[in-house]
């Protein structure tokens, strides 16, 4: 019997080489070890073996057993060993491949620009209010003291979209809406999208962007005169600190006394070019003092308050800014164009 053993072990261990593969492993062990194996079948015939030689038999079946277990994890454990390296080696990372490139978005110029401004005017202690795009009659002309007959409200020049609503063709309802809301004092800046049924073209779009701005406070303490200071000062710190600006008599329904502004000609600096006509100048925004009529169109007596207000187009400053003579290319979405504008700093001047 001890030989029939020590040939079990000696036939297993040969088998058991350090190249065995997983399956000729798993075959020896079921042979020898299983439930059925070699081993087993030995213990079964132990009743013929005498008494007296039992323990010796026993003792070297579990010997034999353990052996044979720890032969097999051995080589199991080298096998897994080596699958893994294989594996790592297989998918070793090449470091000085290129890697995959995130694209980095942009913000939109005429975005970047009307950003720019707001945060001159946040610094200068305005706040910023959005209104709505789909405005009523009165918010629109009526309470802005738009007589009836006035021609912007006629049919070719505002979009109506039915039920007494259109599209706002200028932001100055955001002064009606805040001041309907909130009472003075009021340092409020309004940008946003207006409509008007213009063809687009070089120098005109349907759709555009404005900022209206406007100050109230008690009788006496707006006046002109801040009206200047606040508009000079947004200018020198949008287009430079030499910009020449002056102010030009005008009309408006909404203010009164009206200005128009101008700055010199970004192209020849005020000398005169083909691009301004030759008269050096470039009109860049509207204003004046709040008109009683819009005051009282918001229950503020006008006997107790005053301010003034301006507004501006900003798709025609983006064009001088960013040296652009086409406005149909903001709107276009050709990422070529726009790609040309990687954000600007942050920021005055
Ligand atoms: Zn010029």
């Amino acid at each position: 019997m001890k030989e029939q053993l020590e040939e079990i072990r000696r036939r297993a261990l040969d088998e058991l080489t350090d190249g065995a593969s997983d399956q000729q492993i798993e075959a020896v062990r079921v042979r020898v070890l299983g439930r059925s194996g070699e081993l087993t079948e030995v213990m079964r015939g132990m009743r013929e073996v005498p008494q007296a030689e039992r323990p010796a038999i026993g003792q070297l079946v579990n010997q034999i057993k353990r052996e044979l277990e720890e032969r097999i994890e051995a080589l199991k454990l080298r096998l897994r060993q080596g699958a893994l390296e294989r594996s790592l080696a297989e998918a070793r990372l090449d470091v000085t491949l290129p890697g995959a490139r995130v694209p980095r978005g942009r913000i939109h110029p005429v975005t970047q620009i009307l950003e720019r401004m707001l945060d001159i005017f946040v610094s200068m202690g305005f706040e910023v209010a959005m209104t709505r795009d789909v405005e009523d009659d009165f918010h629109n002309f009526e309470a802005l003291n738009f007589p009836p007959d006035h021609p912007a409200r006629e049919m070719q020049d505002t979009f109506l979209v039915g039920g007494g609503l259109l599209l706002r063709s200028h932001t100055s309802n955001g002064q009606i809406r805040v001041m309907e809301e909130r009472k003075p004092p009021l340092a409020v800046v309004c940008p946003g999208r207006c409509y008007r049924r213009d063809e687009l073209s070089v120098r005109a779009s349907p759709m555009f962007t404005q900022i209206e701005g406007f100050m109230v406070d008690r009788v006496g303490r707006i006046t002109m005169g801040h009206l200047k200071g606040v508009l000079i000062e947004f200018l020198r710190a949008f287009y430079g600190p030499e910009t020449g600006v002056r102010f030009r008599s005008s009309y408006f329904p909404f203010t009164e006394p009206s200005a128009e502004v101008d700055i010199h000609c970004l192209l020849c600096k005020g000398a005169g070019c083909r691009v301004c006509k030759h008269t050096g100048w470039t009109e860049i925004l509207g204003c004046g003092m709040i008109h009683p009529n819009v005051l009282r169109a918001v229950k503020l007596d006008p006997e107790e308050f005053q301010g003034f207000a301006f507004g501006f187009g900003v798709e025609r400053p983006a064009l001088l800014k960013l040296g652009v003579d086409d406005m149909r290319l903001f709107f276009e979405n050709d990422l070529r164009f726009l790609a040309q504008f990687p954000s600007l700093a942050g920021g005055a001047a």
